[in-house]
């Protein structure tokens, strides 16, 4: 039995479930949500499910001046048996005060932080698909909601978990994406908050994206801030590049996000024997390995999309295609097997589920 146990007000004007064939990424939201308050001296207190809907704010709340915000991502999956799971749900709740701490936020009782998403997921479970490539997509977030306009931390925070049913994160499904490398926007550099998941990085982010989009491709590539060099990143997810059949990943040395499905990767390719180099990669060598016939498969990891495959790359107006522009072998053995523990057809030897 739980510690906790969160009050729960239910809604009286329940929604319409949207049809599982046509759901988005994170466009619907379900009719009930968590919230926790803190006041300085107090702590967190008063946890608490109600019915979804607008929050209501000072105008001048910090965070709409400074963006003290920090946010998790994660999912809830409908096994074969009907069980109800979550993947590795402990290390959001070690990740989100590592952001926490980073930004000044009090941090949230790691245990608290699972049970409170828990009781939300049952409360709206109905809303979980069980369509296969469906979830229910977690939103755990934290923000500054004194009213307060010099810069120092807040006294007061709002703690809220939304939830949202989700089709696949690409249209395009588990098909190839384009990428483009960018040279001049920076994502990250060494002291900033690369490492943390925070609202600020992503609004940063933005132009970057866009003007990506614009010419056709799906996602930006990051390089390193100092150099713009080193390959880091793509978009929000981490980036994996098979040369001579070796996988090479950006080290967690100071500006690359700590992806749980990064994390997830490596432990399965530890556990098949497979070579794994956590170290810097220039752009300059991906291209060479591409040229020299060597560069086999590029992908991205992260909660929404699993596993996405890259089949293009366009740095200073050099295309490369990888793999033939097809999903590679070990791509999509990688998706097989955590997308398979996610929803229990493949044996959790590693402790990654936890049921609701
Ligand atoms: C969330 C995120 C990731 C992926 O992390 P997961 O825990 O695997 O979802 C990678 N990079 C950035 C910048 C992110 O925000």
């Amino acid at each position: 039995m739980s510690r906790y146990n969160f009050p729960i007000t239910r809604t009286a004007a329940p929604k319409a479930k949207p049809d599982p064939d046509k759901l988005e990424f994170g466009t619907v939201f379900t009719d009930h949500m968590f919230l926790m308050d803190y006041d300085a001296g107090r702590g967190w207190h008063d946890g608490r499910i109600t019915p979804y809907g607008p929050i209501s704010l000072d105008p001048a709340a910090a965070v709409l001046h400074y963006a003290q915000e920090v946010f998790e991502g994660l999912k809830t999956y409908k096994a074969k048996n009907g069980r109800v799971q979550l993947f590795r749900p402990d290390r959001n709740a070690a990740r989100i005060n590592e952001s926490n701490d980073r930004i000044c936020i009090p941090r949230i009782d790691p245990e608290l932080f699972v049970e409170a998403v828990k009781a939300l997921v049952r409360v709206d479970v109905d809303w979980l698909p069980a369509k296969k490539n469906t979830s229910l997509y977690i939103r755990p977030y934290v923000f500054a909601s004194e009213p307060f306009l010099g810069v120092r931390s807040a006294k007061q925070y709002l703690f809220v978990i939304i939830l949202s049913p989700v089709g696949p994160y690409y249209k395009e499904g588990l098909a190839p994406t384009k990428i483009f490398v960018e040279d001049r926007y920076v994502r990250a550099s060494m002291g900033g908050t690369g490492t943390v998941k925070i609202g600020g990085n992503y609004a940063a982010s933005l132009k970057s994206q866009e003007e990506a989009h614009k010419i056709g491709y799906t996602q930006v590539l990051w390089l390193d801030g100092a150099e713009r060099k080193y390959v880091e990143e793509i978009g929000t997810s981490n980036a994996f590049f098979i040369i001579g059949g070796e996988v090479i990943t950006a080290p967690l040395s100071g500006t690359i996000l700590p992806g749980i499905t990064r994390d997830s990767v490596l432990r399965l390719l530890e556990d098949w024997g497979l070579p794994v180099r956590e170290e810097r990669i220039a752009i300059g060598d991906i291209y060479r390995a591409s040229d020299e016939g060597r560069l086999s498969e590029v992908f991205a990891t992260g909660t929404a999309a699993v596993i996405s495959p890259v089949g293009e790359l366009m740095w200073k107006d050099r295309k490369i295609i990888v793999n033939g522009g097809r999903i590679g072998e070990l791509s999509q053995k990688l998706y097989d097997v955590i997308s398979g523990v996610q929803t229990g057809e493949i044996e959790d030897k590693f402790g990654w589920i936890s049921e609701v």
